[in-house]
């Protein structure tokens, strides 16, 4: 026999009993997005690689060690989309959404993939419900956008959820911080790991990407953008602070909440889970006041989240939330004899075509076999024809819930079932 082949390590199958879960978080999601003015996005899954590098920003673990960039038959360099922002902010430059009534309310449901370490419990190719707001500065639409996601996870039934806020300055006000803190590392060098010297380097903010306990601690001591911030930028936090109150949305500062990304001005924010462990984070954002501007467009502000599906359906499971199981048949066709099968698979047919959903034996199973698998279906009715039922142009319609049973007309128990299946 062949060697078997396994999903690519850090993927995974979705089976058909783990659809209705994902189908119910993404279907509240989109509910919540709209009613927020947000609409749907789609944009392709691989992107040009400089999009990436200049958007998301060369200093990243993203960009550094964590993209599948590829070369594709024309020699160019391709990337799989591994997060949401820069994609959509391509799309509404390239197609003119500046000069619509502003802002441009967006959202998506979309894989993304990243050379995540799966030991990590991170996937390499994760779906990910995000929103992006372009063209307007007002810290209400950062609250705004928290709000939606806040929205999100208390509809999905999620508990016991802290949300961290943190702003990262501007362009006038993080350069004299990013000295501050470059001062900062460069004195205490042997407190940080060789990935964190590097990161000095390269961007220094990028240190608080650092998951090592002691660079962690060493943070705790070092210079606070919070404390740096312009006046512009301090006037924003307080007036996001107070449109957070106004939604009753309560938060911890934490101001080594940077979030791994170049482009993020001003606001940050991220909802962490105690119940998902050390990866702690469910979804978060912020605002991208330069990112439009930095991948050719006009300066273009915006505001943002993204929020993991898999994240999302492990703190379900971890506590609390009552997600709807898998959908179950309303009506199963149990046949006794090789007649009764054909009038079986033709009023299966009927069952379909009117939206009901039902089930039949193909493998020639025996009428006990037959009803057995009724009831491990978990329908509703089961549909009985055997030679008297067909010599009186009837089904017995037994219910399976009841145990109780009837003969009648195949229409009228077609109909039955239609009813029952209108009330689910
Ligand atoms: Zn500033
Ligand atoms: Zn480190």
């Amino acid at each position: 026999m062949a060697e078997p082949v396994s999903a690519p390590k850090g993927t995974y199958d979705i089976l058909p009993d783990d659809q209705p879960l994902r189908r119910w978080v993404v279907s509240q999601a989109e509910a919540v997005f709209q009613r927020y003015g947000y609409g749907r996005i789609d944009t392709p899954t691989f992107e040009e690689t400089r999009l990436f590098s200049r958007g998301v920003g060369e200093s990243t673990d993203i960009v550094r060690k964590e993209m599948y960039t590829f070369e594709d038959l024309g020699g160019r360099s391709m990337t799989l989309r591994p997060e949401g922002t820069a994609p959509v902010a391509r799309a509404y430059i390239e197609h003119g959404m500046h000069t619509l009534p502003q802002p441009v309310k967006l959202y998506y449901h979309s894989p993304m993939f990243r050379y995540e370490s799966p030991q990590s419990g991170r996937y390499r190719q994760h779906h990910q419900l995000g929103i992006e707001a372009f063209g307007s500065a007002a810290p209400e639409v950062d609250a705004e956008v928290i709000g939606v996601l806040a929205a999100l996870y208390r509809e999905l039934g999620l508990k016991e959820l802290d949300l961290r806020l943190n702003s990262m300055g501007c362009r006038e006000c993080r350069p004299g911080y990013s000295a501050a803190l470059r001062e900062f590392l460069a004195k205490n060098t042997e407190a940080f790991c060789g990935e964190c010297r590097e990161r000095a380097q390269l961007n220094p903010m990028r240190t608080f990407d650092c998951k090592v306990p002691a660079c962690r601690e060493a943070l705790e001591t070092a210079p606070r953008l919070t404390d740096h911030l312009c006046p512009a930028c301090a006037a924003h936090h307080a007036r996001l602070q107070e449109c957070l109150a106004v939604q009753d949305i309560s938060f911890v500062p934490d101001h080594t909440l940077v979030r791994g990304m170049d482009y993020y001005t001003r606001t940050t924010f991220e909802f962490q889970s105690p119940l998902l462990g050390a990866q702690s984070g469910v979804g978060g954002g912020g605002r991208y006041d330069d990112l439009v501007e930095t991948i050719g467009g006009p300066a273009t502000p915006g505001v943002g989240f993204g929020t993991g599906v898999e994240r999302i359906i492990l703190a379900l499971a971890r506590g609390g939330g009552t997600p709807p199981g898998p959908r179950h048949p309303v009506v199963y066709l149990v046949a006794l004899t090789d007649e009764a099968r054909r009038e079986a698979f033709s009023l299966a047919h009927q069952c379909r075509s009117l939206g009901v959903a039902a089930e039949l034996d193909y493998m020639s199973r025996s009428a006990k076999g037959q009803m057995k698998q009724a009831g491990r279906s978990k329908a509703r009715y089961a549909f009985i024809l055997g030679e008297q039922e067909l010599a009186d142009h009837v089904v017995t319609v037994r219910d399976l819930v009841s145990g109780i049973e009837r003969s009648l007309p195949g229409q009228e128990a077609v109909s039955l079932a239609a009813a029952q299946s209108a009330d689910l």
